[in-house]
């Protein structure tokens, strides 16, 4: 943990964006910073230059001003503080904060206030941990860009006119943009980790089952998971301890075997672990010869710090996009059946009757790109096509899953591109459904197989745009993930933005 702490007399002050979670919360618990104003610098940095990123969706003052008053009282007072003291935490608006709105970046939820907390909030909130605030998202967490919000796109602060990646790309921008060291994302295709590697951080997706999704607004329930966007390996590691926990409002969720913090051992390098490189992910339709360059080096990196590197073979990764987009929006159109106008969110009362009401309030409250999907999941669970095409997409998932089961009999981690493109122009991939659905052919795979996978930036393009490299391990094996991507780091330390001060 010492790693990042900064040179000791020093005083942190509030103003840094640089500052690691690690670092503050550390800070705040021994005095050297005060919670408060490390809440005040992230507020007005805000302030400053959230006005062109457009990160948030919400930003709350007084709220996280309060609570940061809170933890710093709680010291004074002799309190045991939490592992996240004072640490500003961004959230995707698809997690329930009590008594906030949480929109989905959807008019239909424009004016949806949560009425409880979601399991991961309750347990930043446990460990005094400062929400700062809620941030864009493609709307319903549907895209790969960020440009489906309902409200407004997402810049990538690394390259204006870009776009940050989708669909947590509010929350990747808030901390590469240093409005937050941290923030929590939801991953159901890619939705972590695409963005992380668009804009220059790191992003975890975990095992499926690690983290409840108690709270976090449904999307496509066997394949979603939330995760931590971060600044450095270790601050992953940290948001992961804190949110990796068994709870029985969310059947699926399953106890993290505990041997350990998951930062415990992070420093302990590559030597002897066998990494595969996935033939087929470098050779991605679409894939562009600068983000592969850049990943391949980062890789010769890891081989000369002692990691044993093959080729790794997944013959079924050309189908799992055909196989996402026929599992998700099923699931996607049964989950979004409760927005009907009557239980949640936007009505439209003037309908003359209850079907009408319906149609009206669904016709008004969605935007298109949803629309599409729920149109192509009921259409893939209508009688007489249910066989054709959900069922044989579950089947083709067993054959992904089995893929990586097998490839695992040889190696402890598969490395690749995260996205085979790094950042793209706003309004590029808009008008053509289909080559945004295929910015995630590298990042769907893992989702449909369950397991955990992270982003770590691995360099920028000759144009300065960030390339981010994907380690995908078996089920469970998160602390070997979070091993390799900190001696990457170590290796390669990450470019960073200035911290917007
Ligand atoms: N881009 C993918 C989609 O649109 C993945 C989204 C996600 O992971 N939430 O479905």
């Amino acid at each position: 943990m010492s790693k990042t702490l900064p040179p000791k007399p020093r005083r942190l002050k509030g103003g840094d964006g640089a500052l690691s979670a690690a670092a503050i919360a550390s800070g705040v618990r021994s005095g050297e910073a005060s919670a408060e104003e490390i809440v005040r610098g992230r507020l007005d940095a805000i302030r400053k230059d959230d006005p062109t990123i457009k990160a948030f969706l919400a930003v709350f003052e007084d709220g996280a001003l309060e609570a940061a008053r809170a933890v710093d009282r709680k010291r004074r007072e002799g309190g045991k503080l939490g592992r996240l003291a004072g640490v500003p935490v961004a959230l995707k608006d698809n997690l329930l904060v009590t008594g906030t709105i949480s929109t989905c970046g959807s008019r239909i939820l424009e004016n949806y206030r949560s009425p409880y907390d979601a399991t991961v909030v309750g347990l930043l909130k446990s460990e005094d941990a400062v929400i700062i605030g809620k941030t864009n998202l493609d709307e319903f967490a549907m895209g790969s860009s960020t440009e489906n919000s309902s409200f407004f796109p997402t810049q990538n602060p690394w390259a204006p006119g870009h776009v940050p990646g989708g669909s947590s790309g509010g929350s990747a921008a808030a901390v590469a943009a240093g409005f937050a060291p941290v923030s929590l994302g939801s991953d159901t295709g890619g939705s972590i980790r695409q963005p992380a590697a668009l804009c220059g951080i790191v992003g975890l997706k975990p095992t499926y089952g690690l983290v409840s999704r108690y709270g976090l607004v449904a999307f496509a329930s066997s394949l979603d998971q939330i995760g931590p966007f971060s600044r450095t390996v270790e601050d992953s590691a940290l948001l992961l301890d804190v949110i990796a926990a068994k709870d029985p409002r969310d059947s699926t969720s399953k106890a993290a075997p505990r041997n350990g913090g998951y930062a415990e051992g992070i420093e302990t390098g590559v030597k002897g672990l066998r990494i595969g490189l996935p033939r087929q992910y470098f050779e991605a339709q679409g894939s562009d010869p600068e983000v592969v360059s850049s990943v391949r080096e980062s890789i010769r990196a890891l081989e000369a710090a002692g990691a044993v590197v093959a080729e790794a073979s997944l013959p079924h990764t050309d189908y799992a996009v055909s196989t996402y987009y026929l599992i998700a929006p099923a699931e996607a159109s049964s989950n979004l059946a409760r927005f009907d106008g009557v239980r949640y969110g936007l009505s439209e009362k003037n309908a003359p009757d209850l079907g009408a009401l319906y149609e009206e309030s669904r016709g008004v409250g969605f935007g298109a790109e949803v629309k599409r999907r729920i149109m192509l999941g009921t259409y893939a669970l209508s009688a007489g096509y249910h066989d054709a095409y959900y069922e044989k997409a579950n089947r083709v998932r067993t054959l992904i899953r089995r893929d990586f089961e097998e490839a695992f009999k040889s190696f402890d981690l598969l490395a690749a591109p995260t996205s085979p493109v790094p950042a793209f122009k706003m309004g590029e991939r808009m008008k053509d459904p289909l080559s945004m659905y295929l910015a995630d052919i590298l990042t769907i795979p893992a989702n449909l197989a369950g397991i955990p996978g992270i982003s770590v930036p691995s360099g920028l393009t000759s144009k300065g745009l960030p390339v981010g490299l994907q380690l995908l391990a078996p089920a469970f094996a998160e602390k070997t993930l979070l091993r390799a991507a900190f001696a990457l780091e170590s290796m390669r330390p990450f470019p960073r933005l200035g911290s917007r001060d």
